[in-house]
């Protein structure tokens, strides 16, 4: 029997994947109305899973003419993707030269360059489907921290240019300037977007739904088979389903066929202030973060809430604990205020999750080993969302029959 990432016994792994409120979930228009049963048994694709990821692929499918079941152990939008902070990067965990040392120029250009594309396509895509959903395209400031001082700084900066990828580089002076911020450095750069997550999650799946996309809840599927002719599917609740493809985009209750080495599920906090909260303006145009490890990230709301994150630690179940909630928020508002000079006062939401990275920093979006009509996304990091995107071409291409010359960048490892 295979194990889950905390040693239980486990046909599909369940996780406790929130603990506290994200603010999120206490926002209008976050619920989607789905069923228990549904009278058609075979689909063109199922996808397991109705969080951002689902609910891509499901635009991307139901875009392409697929007949789509969209399946769900818990309600739509309820698992990792209303904990997420929705700073949609380009910007990966990994800085762009370390990828440069560890997979060559050629690799980590290209991989760089699709996720700046992922950006502005999400964020077209949302325009094009006329969501509300707070999508905001933004900059980013990049501090330098304990992963890259000044110097490496201006290399990174240097590589992101010469890959096509806009990157200005901010001496301390320049920062101080600019932003008030005491830093050694920064790169400023374009390409990226925030959004709230839950309604952004929510209004792809409604499209799914008003193409004809069926999503039943409270469904947990507890085992697969390939066939010649398709995919069978175990619930627990003892339907068989079918589908010419199965997509499992079961966020950080990964599939165990899908576990790797690389792969590693971890714990994060983060929390929102109260709206109207006192902050420099510059801010509502940029979100923040740094080349440090735990790293400081944060950005505004419409409203004008702070939302902060990080003290990331590398357990799978420390999220778990909501004793901690108010000591990691302590941690993340005084480190706020030594760096910004924001006081955040007495957040108004503390929620601590769980969080997946992957050791290069890169997502899975791959073939299930041994499967040729079983796909799934996994090992999604500080960018996940940008890589949701990606995960939504890439299958959606694969299912048409028409690759997508980047697969390779994200194959299962
Ligand atoms: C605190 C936090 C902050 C983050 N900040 C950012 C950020 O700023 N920017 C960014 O881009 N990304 C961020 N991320 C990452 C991003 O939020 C995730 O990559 C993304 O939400 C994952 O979405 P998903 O759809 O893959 O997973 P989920 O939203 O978890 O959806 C997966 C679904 O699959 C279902 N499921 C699992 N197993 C089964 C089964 N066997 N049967 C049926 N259903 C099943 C689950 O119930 C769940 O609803 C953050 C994440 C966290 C936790």
């Amino acid at each position: 029997m295979t194990k889950d990432p905390k040693g239980r016994d486990a046909k599909t792994i369940k996780d406790d994947l929130r603990t506290g409120t994200p603010y999120w979930l206490k926002t209008p228009n976050v619920t989607v109305q789905s069923g228990r049963m549904t009278e058609r048994d075979h689909f063109d694709a199922i996808i397991v899973g109705a969080g951002i990821s689902g609910a891509l692929v499901a635009e991307a499918l139901t875009r392409q003419g697929s007949k789509v079941l969209i399946l769900d152990r818990r309600a739509p939008v309820r698992g990792s993707s209303p904990a997420s902070t929705a700073m949609i990067q380009h910007e990966i965990d990994i800085p762009m030269i370390h990828h440069i040392r560890d997979m060559g120029t050629t690799k980590a250009n290209a991989v760089w360059r699709r996720s700046a594309k992922a950006v502005q396509d999400l964020v077209d895509l949302v325009d094009d489907l006329g969501l509300d959903c707070q999508m905001q395209a933004k900059q980013a400031l990049y501090l330098t921290g304990n992963i890259l001082g000044s110097r490496a700084m201006q290399d990174e900066a240097a590589a992101r240019k010469a890959a096509g990828i806009a990157a200005e580089y901010l001496n301390a002076p320049a920062l101080r300037d600019r932003f008030g911020l005491d830093r050694t450095g920064a790169i400023v750069s374009d390409a990226s977007a925030s959004a709230n997550p839950a309604q952004m999650t929510a209004g792809l799946l409604k499209v799914a739904q008003s193409r004809g996309a069926v999503i039943l809840s409270d469904t947990e599927v507890t085992d697969m088979a390939e066939l010649p002719s398709g995919v069978a599917l175990a619930t627990a609740d003892g339907q068989a389903l079918t589908a010419d493809h199965v997509v499992f985009c079961t966020g950080y209750e990964f599939l165990p066929a899908m576990q790797s080495a690389t792969h590693q599920i971890t714990s994060t906090w983060a929390l929102a202030s109260e709206p109207g909260l006192a902050h420099p303006d510059w801010l509502d145009d940029f979100l923040v973060w740094e080349a440090a490890e735990p790293y400081l990230y944060y950005r505004t709301t419409p409203d004008g809430r702070i939302i902060v994150g990080g003290e990331d630690e590398d357990s799978p179940d420390r999220n778990d604990d909501p004793a901690l909630l108010d000591e990691k928020a302590r941690a993340i508002c005084d480190k706020l205020r030594d760096l910004a000079g924001i006081d955040i006062g007495k957040p108004a939401y503390v929620w601590s999750a769980a969080f997946g990275n992957t050791t290069d920093g890169l997502p899975i979006i791959d073939r299930v080993p041994r499967h040729d009509r079983v796909f799934a996304v996994m090992g999604f990091g500080g960018n996940g969302i940008t890589f949701s995107v990606i995960a939504s071409q890439v299958i959606a291409a694969a299912i048409a029959g028409k690759p997508d010359p980047d697969a390779k960048l994200f194959a299962f490892r």
